[in-house]
């Protein structure tokens, strides 16, 4: 069988075990065509089955999360969580509460989570986790019982040495907060079993800026080996949650214009730059709409999502040199990634975990555009998570440089072995292969050094 029948094979053999999981046959279409070239020079792979036996998580767990809402009815949930891979360490990938939320998505993104956490050099598997939980509109009470009900059931499951959610799309500090807590209550120990934890209780500094911070270091790398830099470049970020406003922080410190942010509601453009103050109130403090923002900036651009083009996204329209698409899944369609082209945009950096659509990815990596695929430049979230697990082991702290320049570190490692995994395969600057053959061939050797497990 040629190998790309075999590749074929396998992916036939996905889709009829786990019918309707759009999203993870997308995420494991994408990393096994760009391993042929790894396939192609290296039998050991195919001869192991390690393509047969990477896309069956080791453990998934599904449970029902009930809870009592502020009426005093009892709601249901569903909650997940996905141990797809522990050759190179304990599970690590964050939990997302979304009403989008299934078993499909949750795959997904513990599927890339497994090269991701490779590409890091650090110990860590791959794993992820959540609900079909909305949190907007929800009290403060209601998220706190929630909270409390998914840790009944997950703390049976995870463990520092075991597995180690963090937070995602819908779990920021506060949800990290009573997870934490009723973690605590239940077994009675004081242990690093999540990350993202508060400052004063285990947490690390720079974990809130990290996925933001190292996704503009990726795009900075990737700009200087082009003879470009950020500096003065205007940049168009999407999203408008944890990523994006640290994207957008961090684009100001290397001297880029940040214009645009958006969230599930609509856009805002705004040409002199994004208003980072006001940001972070409307969406950190204030969990409100973008329209909020536009109230209080006359001089921006507020576009709802009911006026965007057919099968785009307002974002992509604006012209700029640099995408930061920092949302969610699948935001940047075939026609965006057109539009930017056209607009002579010269680098797309995903923030977010697969946000380019499949035909826009594949014309994306024909045309002369940079691309950065999410698994390495957002996996500075994760890195700084387990330097917060360093820091719970040793019981230190450390201060927000030294996280930082570790981080910086690690963004520069990450870009280098893509870099030069791309080189290796004569395929000089296309990260998606870089990235895909050094996360896969990291984790495939140790399961061939470690048997039939
Ligand atoms: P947040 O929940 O903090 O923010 C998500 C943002 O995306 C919000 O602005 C939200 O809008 C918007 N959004 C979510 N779903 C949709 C949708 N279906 N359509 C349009 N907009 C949407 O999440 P994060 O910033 O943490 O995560 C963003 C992305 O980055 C995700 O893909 C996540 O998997 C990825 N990522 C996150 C990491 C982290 O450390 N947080 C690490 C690595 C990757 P609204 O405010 O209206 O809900």
């Amino acid at each position: 069988m040629k190998i790309t029948e075999r590749v074929q094979s396998v992916l036939n053999c996905i889709q009829e075990c786990s019918p309707g999981q759009n999203e993870f046959y997308q995420a494991t279409h994408e990393v096994f065509y760009s391993l042929l070239p790894l396939l192609n020079e290296d039998p050991r792979y195919l001869d192991h089955n390690i393509l047969e036996r990477i896309v069956v998580p080791e453990r998934t767990i599904i449970f029902r999360v009930c809870w009592m809402d502020d009426q005093g009815k009892i709601q249901t949930n569903v909650g997940y969580r996905v141990q797809f891979n522990s050759t190179i360490g304990p599970y690590k990938g964050g939990l997302r509460f979304h009403p989008s939320v299934n078993l499909g998505i949750i795959k997904f993104l513990g599927f890339e989570q497994i090269f991701k956490n490779a590409l890091t050099g650090l110990p860590i598997g791959g794993g992820k986790g959540g609900s079909n939980f909305d949190p907007k509109g929800k009290s403060d009470g209601e998220i706190m019982r929630f909270c409390q009900a998914f840790m009944s059931e997950l703390y049976k499951y995870i463990g520092n040495n075991r597995d180690i959610p963090a937070g995602d799309i819908g779990v920021g500090g506060r949800e990290i907060g009573y997870l934490f807590g009723q973690y605590k209550k239940i077994t009675g120990e004081f242990d690093g079993i999540l990350t993202g934890k508060g400052l004063n209780w285990g947490g690390s500094r720079v974990r809130k800026q990290a996925t933001g911070y190292g996704s503009v270091y990726f795009a900075e790398d990737f700009l200087n080996v082009n003879d470009q830099t950020l500096k003065g470049k205007i940049c168009t970020v999407s999203g408008s949650g944890n990523v994006a406003i640290y994207t957008i922080e961090r684009l100001y410190d290397f001297g880029a214009i940040p214009v645009s942010c958006s969230d599930s509601r609509g856009m805002i453009y705004h040409k002199k730059g994004i208003d980072l103050q006001t940001l972070k109130a409307v969406k950190e403090i204030n969990h409100d709409s973008l329209e909020a923002y536009a109230k209080l900036h006359q001089d921006c651009d507020y576009i709802p999502v009911s006026q965007y083009p057919k099968d785009a996204h307002a974002v992509w329209q604006i012209p700029c040199e640099v995408a930061f698409p920092s949302a969610t899944q699948n935001e940047l369609t075939l026609l965006d990634a057109q539009t930017l082209e056209k607009n002579g945009c010269i680098l797309i950096n995903e923030g977010a975990n697969m946000p380019t659509t499949p035909d826009a990815l594949e014309y994306i990596r024909q045309s002369k555009m940079l691309f950065s695929p999410g698994k390495a430049a957002n996996a500075g979230g994760v890195a700084t998570s387990q330097l917060e697990m360093s820091q719970n082991a040793s019981m230190e702290q450390w201060s927000f440089d030294e996280v930082d320049i570790k981080l910086r570190g690690i963004m520069r490692d990450i870009f280098n072995t893509a870099y030069n995994t791309s080189k290796e395969f004569e395929c000089q600057g296309d990260l998606v292969i870089g990235a895909n053959i050094a996360g896969f061939r990291k984790v495939a050797d140790g399961m061939i050094e470690q048997g039939s497990i």
